[in-house]
């Protein structure tokens, strides 16, 4: 993630709410994309701080009353048209039992989980599905807890469901430590889940045949059988050279699920690392790209084993596996050309 600036020329960070030097309200702005100040209007509204965007703004309900969001919605010329809550806040279906002590810190967290995949995702121009365009199936997010029944964190035809005790550091480390994983995150489990959205809305009744050559054949065995195959047997002993994780042995969607996940990966750190914001990703070579990213990755890693933290970076790009990976790059880019495409053909007619 880059870094913004306030008006008063301080530092800002994605998840602000406020600029430390001159307690200026921050905001992230749906116009400019950017978190900026906050310059107050008298008629309780504002304007974005960016002086080359100067959108008008109010914030966010779920800034303004909830506190689980930084996010910032362009004031509407119809007052009944006028949203309440952000781009990013809207796609949130199931909330947490708020009158559960310690459920908010969980859905907060939640929240900036969601939101700096999604940061991702808009970089990319990958297309998101919503109630008002016709992009499908629709990206909608629930956040659920355990009742009667246990609640499993996936992605069902657009829906993506998160067990909010995953929003638990102790009990994720408990699941990380019982399930082998190198690393269990809030934004690891979002990026894996947009693979399976991203299988649905790219792949699913398009490039099937290509994706079988790379990945497998998905019908074969089907997806419950090969579960508990796995739960049973475990992955094969030398899933490394062709698998980007033991995960993704189980069966070919957990496989594109696990691969996509780390393309997101390599895109945010690098977008971090170089500050790569705005610069596309989509005329670069992949082999440059994943170097690069074995570069960052092994300073990450030696920096982290200095301080007895886990590696940032896990995983290991063999032949097989950089193919995977980019071949999602280039899926990727497809997508996110037609999508911008489709955005610049809107504006032409509209
Ligand atoms: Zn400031
Ligand atoms: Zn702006
Ligand atoms: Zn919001
Ligand atoms: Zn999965």
């Amino acid at each position: 993630m880059k870094t913004f600036r306030c008006v008063c020329n301080n530092q800002l960070f994605f998840g602000n709410t406020v600029c430390l030097a001159c307690q200026r309200e921050a905001v992230f702005c749906p116009r400019c994309r950017e978190v900026t100040s906050l310059v107050p209007n008298d008629d309780g509204t504002f304007h974005c701080g960016k002086e080359s965007c100067a959108a008008h703004l109010q914030k966010c309900h779920n800034y303004v009353t909830e506190f689980v969001c930084n996010g910032g919605i362009e004031i509407s010329d119809d007052p009944e048209q006028q949203q309440t809550l952000c781009e990013h806040c809207r796609l949130t279906e199931v909330i947490p039992d708020l009158t559960i002590e310690g459920n908010r810190e969980l859905w907060a967290r939640l929240e900036d989980a969601k939101r700096r995949v999604l940061y991702t995702i808009e970089l990319l121009n990958l297309p998101i599905g919503r109630t008002e365009n016709d992009v499908e199936p629709k990206l909608v997010f629930d956040f659920e807890a355990d009742l009667d029944t246990p609640v499993y964190t996936g992605h069902d035809n657009g829906r993506i469901i998160i067990n909010i005790r995953e929003a638990d550091d102790v009990e994720r480390e408990k699941a990380r430590v019982a399930f082998r994983e190198p690393q269990r995150t809030l934004v690891g489990h979002f990026r894996h889940e947009l693979g399976h959205y991203y299988w649905d809305t790219l792949i699913k009744g398009q490039r099937e045949e290509e994706y079988r050559a790379l990945f497998g054949d998905e019908r074969s065995p089907d997806y419950d059988t090969a579960l508990a195959a796995y739960y049973q047997n475990g992955p094969a002993a030398d899933w490394q050279g062709n698998y980007i994780s033991a995960y993704a042995t189980m069966h070919p969607w957990e496989d594109f699920a696990e691969t996509f996940g780390t393309y997101l990966d390599l895109v945010s750190i690098l977008d971090t690392a170089r500050h790569r914001n705005g610069r596309d990703f989509r005329g670069q070579d992949c082999a440059k790209l994943l170097a690069e990213y074995q570069q960052v990755g092994i300073l990450a890693n030696e920096l982290n084993r200095e301080m007895g933290l886990k590696d940032l970076v896990p995983e290991v790009f063999g032949p097989k596996v950089a193919e995977k990976i980019c071949y999602v790059h280039r899926l990727v880019a497809n997508a996110g050309a037609s999508t911008k495409d489709e955005k610049r053909l809107t504006a032409a007619t509209a």
